[in-house]
């Protein structure tokens, strides 16, 4: 065992133990492939957990559906429902360190933001969506059908949930973006079958117990557990999935809304970002900076919403790019229960051999490449990279690279930027730092992306909208407008 996973409570050991595969019903199926959950701070062993696969999945589907068909979970009051997920607000909160500790460990992210975002978000996220539970409403409508003559009418719409739900998520927020789709969906009075990414399982394992524990009857939310090929894609076609809701990679997305429009599934797809941060010629340098720090470089840029193109106006550029060299350059690695850590690893050596991979090609391309702080040889660490003096086509400014690399391009006009900033297949989120209000509300209104930051990156919040335009994808979670989305609206008529 490492020192890392040394640190860990009792009750993450414990289980660690526990957690033997699927979590359907109710209960482990420890029955199927087995497969080594690792820490990436060491490579070594957490847990081993059993993979389904297409009949499990077949099996998770239809107890899914059992429990949506006998209404155990729809048919409760709304305010029942709230009631219940208030309780897995708490509980969530109660065992907020418990599964800090498991992301941290899972994971590889600092044990600071999985205290903060991964638990501290969610629990804010989960107490926001209760309150849908009681809010969902339709709306009567003044109708002006004129037969059979004498004849009166009253015409409504009514929110009905979906049904059964298939939730596909990645592995940079496991808990986090899980509760994002399940918690709406479960306001809505749908039921719900989740399928974490192969690497990270553990943490959906253990809220989906404490959601039993709050209340939830069993079966309403299961987790099945297993490669995207065979699991993700039979939840993405089966015909009884009636709404597929996927995190990740913009190839995968397509195939799921392929899969998904055969039987006429709703699909909702959060795919990747290339976010731009537009530094204009007036911005406070010293916020743009911790701005970009902060945005870049949160759980080592495994963030979807990450700022990792910096169009830096000329006169700021070299100072802007010495600063945040100076930043990443005392920055200090380690695991990430080291509460000193700022530096973490990346999810798995997979990941860290891909940012490698465009940091090497970014040099053979003429990039001028600083490298911050030293990082451990063991486990899958990437030292923050800044790029400086970069232009606009190189692939490092156009891919989506998923770690810590902040490639900041210099531009001399306002109108030329712009241009960059839209020059982009993804259109996910942006920033802009300026302290002109004019520009700031002359900017906001034509950069393409579905969340605009103005002097700030990266901060959601549970009641805004969020989901990308362009290749990013279809949909929007967040807001009522996520509870909605687990709806279907029927029209009623009555005549009378
Ligand atoms: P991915 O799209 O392959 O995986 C995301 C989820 O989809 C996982 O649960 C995976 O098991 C599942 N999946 C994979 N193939 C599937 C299929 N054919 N049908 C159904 N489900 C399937 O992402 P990845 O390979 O883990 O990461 C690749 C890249 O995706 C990253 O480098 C990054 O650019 C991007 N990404 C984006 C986000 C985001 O938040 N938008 C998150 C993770 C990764
Ligand atoms: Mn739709």
């Amino acid at each position: 065992m490492s020192d890392n996973q040394a640190a860990a409570s009792e009750a993450v050991q414990a289980f660690f133990k526990r957690a033997t595969g699927s979590f359907i019903n109710g209960d482990f199926r420890a029955e199927g492939n087995s497969r080594d959950i690792i820490d990436p701070s060491s490579g070594e062993p957490l847990a081993t957990i059993a993979e389904g696969n297409k009949e499990l999945t077949d099996e998770a589907v239809a107890l899914t559906k059992a429990s949506f068909d006998d209404r155990r979970w729809r048919d409760l009051s709304p305010a029942a429902r709230e009631r219940t997920l208030l309780r897995f607000a708490d509980l969530v909160e109660q065992h907020g360190e418990e599964l800090a500790q498991i992301e941290t460990l899972n994971q590889g992210k600092s044990i600071h933001i999985a205290r903060a975002v991964d638990v501290g978000f969610s629990v804010d996220f989960i107490r926001y969506m209760a309150g849908w539970t009681t809010k969902l409403e339709g709306s009567t409508r003044e109708v002006s059908i004129g037969m059979p003559e004498g004849t009166r009418f009253n015409a409504y719409t009514l929110r009905q949930p979906l049904g059964v739900v298939a939730a596909i998520v990645p592995w940079n927020f496991p808990m986090m973006i899980a509760l994002w789709k399940v918690v709406p969906a479960l306001a809505a009075g749908c039921s719900v079958v989740l399928k974490p990414a192969s690497e990270t399982p553990l943490s959906v394992l253990r809220l989906a117990e404490i959601a039993v524990e709050a209340g939830l009857p069993k079966g309403v939310f299961n987790v099945v557990l297993g490669s995207g090929s065979v699991v993700g894609t039979r939840l993405a076609e089966h015909p009884d999935v009636q709404k597929v809701t996927f995190t990740g990679s913009t190839a995968i997305g397509k195939q799921i809304g392929h899969a998904a429009v055969e039987h006429m599934a709703h699909f909702s797809l959060e795919l990747g970002g290339k976010n731009p941060m537009l530094v204009l010629e007036d911005a406070d340098l010293e916020k743009a900076v911790n701005g970009a720090l902060m945005g870049g470089l949160l759980n080592q840029g495994q963030v979807c919403a990450a700022a990792s193109r910096f169009y830096v106006h000329r006169s700021l550029h070299d100072e802007f790019c010495q600063r945040l060299a100076g930043a990443v350059d005392g920055m200090q690695a380690g695991p990430g229960m080291d509460p000193q850590a700022q530096v973490t690893p990346l999810v798995s050596q997979r990941q860290q051999q891909s940012v490698l991979a465009y940091v090497e090609r970014a040099r053979d391309q003429g990039a001028e490449v600083h490298v911050g702080a030293e990082v451990p040889s063991q486990g899958y660490y990437v030292s923050p990279v800044v790029i400086s003096n970069a232009a606009h086509t190189m692939e490092i400014a156009r891919e989506e690279v998923f770690g810590p690399v902040l490639t900041v391009i210099p531009f001399d006009d306002v109108e030329e930027a712009l241009a960059m900033v839209n020059d982009s297949e993804l259109g996910l989120a942006a920033s802009l730092w300026t302290d002109s209000l004019a520009q700031a509300m002359h900017l906001t209104p034509r950069i393409e992306a579905g969340t605009v930051w103005v002097n700030t990156h990266v901060t959601l919040d549970a009641s805004l909208p969020f989901g990308g335009f362009k290749m990013s994808g279809l949909g929007k979670e967040f807001g009522p407008e996520a509870v909605n989305a687990y709806t279907e609206l029927k029209s009623v008529c009555i005549a009378y």
